[in-house]
């Protein structure tokens, strides 16, 4: 079933069921298999519960929900000009080179896969949307997109995490904050992502959205889904654009 056609419920199986997940990437989130089980129903729970602001949430995702978390897209548009490589070269989404290729020296794990995803994953600006949502008293900037592997060759750099997989959030200092409250600011945010979000810090855990930890990151919020297996990294997750990231269907149930 393709988003929008159906009440997605409990052991519902199918497209519209990833997409589902993929939206709700930030209200707990779970990971993108297109099967609805427990993880999903609190997603669609915490999302009424939270932003519906629903008494009795159901768990099923009915009309008035998917009515519901389009709304929330459109509250939080994303700035895609800042997401884009300025390498000046690839076009802003490098060039899908190196799939299946490692750092020299490292593991074949995916921190060090060398691919040029083709964009920045959705289920990350999904998440990011529910940050803007749950810390309200937060100015962000979106200071880190992609960056690709000739950006990285100009800066001298090894991380293939912002291929894609990656992107970095600043708070907006607040007149007057030092950069201690900066450090407290960003530390707060994190505690948003991990609670609300299913997020961890560090990359200790399969298949949860990561945190780089304080002493790597003291003044912004670097977040990632390099933890997450191959078939959650499909090209078919990442996006470009805010149409390709909304991808907005008409409901007709
Ligand atoms: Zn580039
Ligand atoms: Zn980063």
């Amino acid at each position: 079933m393709q988003y929008g056609e159906r009440v997605i419920e409990r052991r519902h199986q199918g497209p519209d069921v990833e997409e589902l997940q993929l939206r709700l990437a930030g209200f707990r989130g779970t990971v993108p298999d297109g099967d609805f089980g427990a993880g999903t129903e609190l997603q669609v729970t915490k999302f009424q519960q939270d932003y519906m602001k629903m008494a009795q949430p159901t768990g099923v995702a009915d009309r008035a929900t998917l009515e519901a978390i389009d709304a929330f897209a459109e509250q939080y548009p994303i700035n895609f000009q800042a997401l884009r490589c300025t390498c000046g070269q690839c076009g802003g989404w490098g060039q899908g080179r190196f799939k299946g290729q490692y750092r020299a020296g490292q593991p074949k794990d995916e921190a060090f896969h060398r691919y040029e995803y083709p964009g920045i994953h959705r289920m990350l600006l999904w998440a990011v949307r529910a940050v803007f949502f749950y810390a309200p008293q937060h100015k962000f900037v979106i200071t880190c997109g992609y960056r690709c592997a000739i950006h990285n060759q100009q800066k001298g750099r090894t991380s293939t995490n912002h291929h894609g997989k990656a992107i970095d959030l600043d708070v907006v200092m607040h007149p007057g904050h030092d950069k201690r409250d900066d450090m407290r600011c960003c530390n707060d945010v994190r505690g948003v992502l991990v609670e609300r979000c299913h997020a961890q810090i560090g990359w200790t855990a399969r298949n949860r959205k990561a945190l780089e930890p304080a002493d790597i990151a003291p003044t912004w919020i670097h977040y990632d889904v390099r933890c997450y297996e191959p078939k959650y990294l499909e090209n078919r997750f990442f996006c470009q654009d805010l149409a390709g990231l909304n991808a907005r269907r008409e409901i007709r149930v």
